[in-house]
């Protein structure tokens, strides 16, 4: 600009001696053609130009002065190109030709609003930016739900199951393969609810099986009192209609009344037995004895049954005491029943041998019959409450099924095990093993009704075979 005023001048100078501006250089600048042609050619921008002099201070800093009058301008008109737009700016240059004339002549020229790309720039940068912030939320969106799924899934399968549960449906469980795709901790939290839920259903299935249990015995009990009670009725019943006064049918249904009385009372002793070894009422006296004896006075009572049958009863017992720990009264009870049951299932003219020996954890006892034996199908059931077999025939009638219940509890208490090899016609051999020490036996099993020996002591008279 400065180069271009100074060509123009007709002086050589720009700003002449007497302060005022060349006439050709103010001339060129009043051209609204040339500032204009600047500002939208070159510069891009308004144009201002204001034409001083250089002025010195007492220690010679310079400064510009414009003269009054000398300012010019060009606006810029042309239309800006395609993301260009008006900048709120402006920069100010000066122009010093230092042309050795007094006073020094300056210009100073101001370029404003230029045209930039800087907003278009910002704009698009700020879209980008903006797009950018938006596939990320989008993305983050998407990344939180999966997650969120991924663990809540296993959260929500547990309340459903837990509430399921809680409505009776013992058979939910949730799957571990699904836990596992969550938390550590859900995923334990899982396995803990699964094996909770196979825990409750095993206690459940326990109290399901003994209460089918009670009521089957409850069932059993009654039909088993019924038989006696009938009959005593219908004796009753022919006494009053006359029969008292024929004293041969007097006295035989007199003796019949007796018999079924005795039944009777021997079925209730028996059942109280039973209920107080299940219900743990029972405390065994336990004491270190001489196995020999309680095994002997029992073989001894059922001496005058065995005669009566015609069945032959011998014992066989070491010659030494066998001291072990037991219940003498109670292990009494369980050879008088098992004597007892051979006696009744042995044909006159048979024989029925009890063998005590000493065995390395403790002792054994045997007793072994000639009798009818009993059916390999029916075996698996001659424990059980109230169970007679298809084959006892005659025996039958006399006996409760409740004897060798009886005898497993007992043994289970002394942590023994009872065991029955049969072959039919050919005879019968109840085994049973008493350990030295039932102190150190686990007691009582899961799978049957629960024998226990911690309670308090009820001494009761052991009911003897049922009147054969
Ligand atoms: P019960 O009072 O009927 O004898 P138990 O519980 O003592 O009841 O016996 C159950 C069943 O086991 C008997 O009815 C009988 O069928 C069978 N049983 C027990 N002991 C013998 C044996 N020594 N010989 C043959 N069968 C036997």
């Amino acid at each position: 600009m400065g180069v271009l005023a100074r060509n123009e001048s007709s002086t050589g100078r720009i700003v002449l001696a007497d302060g005022t501006v060349d006439p050709s250089v103010d001339r060129l600048l009043r051209n609204p053609a040339f500032l204009s042609a600047i500002a939208n050619r070159f510069a891009l921008a308004d144009v201002r130009v204001l034409v001083g002099t250089v002025v010195r201070d007492q220690v010679d800093i310079p400064s510009f002065a414009g003269i009054p009058g000398a300012a010019y301008a060009g606006q810029l008109t042309v239309e800006p190109e395609i993301g260009q737009a008006r900048e709120d700016l402006e920069q100010i240059a000066y122009y010093e030709p230092n042309d050795g004339f007094y006073p020094e002549s300056a210009i100073q020229v101001t370029l404003a609003g230029p045209y930039t790309l800087r907003s278009s720039t910002i704009n698009a940068i700020t879209g980008l930016l903006v797009i950018g912030a938006l596939v990320g939320l989008a993305v983050a969106v998407i990344v939180a739900a999966y997650l969120a799924r991924r663990f809540t899934t296993p959260l929500r399968r547990l309340t459903v199951a837990s509430r399921e549960m809680a409505a009776g449906e013992m058979a939910q469980r949730v799957p571990t393969a699904l836990a596992e795709t969550g938390s550590v901790e859900v995923a334990e939290l899982t396995r803990q609810f699964n094996a909770m839920a196979v825990r409750i259903a095993e206690s459940m299935e326990i109290i399901r099986r003994d209460r089918d249990r009670s009521r089957d015995f409850l069932a059993d009990v009654s039909h088993e009192l019924r038989t006696p009670i009938a009959a005593l009725r219908t004796f009753n019943d022919l006494l009053r209609e006359g029969a008292v006064e024929d004293p041969v049918a007097r006295d035989e249904f007199l003796e019949a009344s007796a018999q079924q009385i005795d039944r009777l009372d021997w079925l209730s002793q028996n059942l109280l037995e039973l209920s107080k070894l299940d219900s743990g009422l029972l405390q065994l006296d336990l004491r270190p004895d001489d196995l020999r004896a309680a095994v002997e006075s029992a073989v001894q009572q059922a001496e005058a049954a065995a005669r009566k049958r015609g069945v032959a009863l011998s014992v066989v017992l070491p010659d030494r005491p066998l001291r072990i720990r037991h219940d003498p009264l109670r292990i009494g009870q369980v050879v008088s029943n098992l004597v007892g049951n051979a006696l009744k299932f042995t044909p006159r003219g048979g024989t029925v041998t009890v063998t005590v020996s000493s065995e390395r954890t403790g002792a054994r006892i045997v007793v072994a019959d000639t009798g009818i034996g009993i059916d390999a199908t029916e075996l698996p059931y001659i424990f059980e409450r109230f169970y007679r077999g298809s084959r006892s025939n005659e025996a039958r009638g006399s006996g409760s099924g409740l004897g060798l219940a009886i005898v497993r509890s007992i043994v289970d208490m002394h942590g023994g095990r009872i065991s029955v090899e049969s072959r039919l016609g050919k005879g019968t051999t109840f085994s049973v093993t008493l350990p030295a020490d039932p102190r150190s036996v686990a007691v009582g099993t899961a799978d049957r009704a629960p024998v226990r020996t911690h309670v308090t002591d009820v001494e009761e008279s052991s009911p003897a075979d049922p009147p054969l």
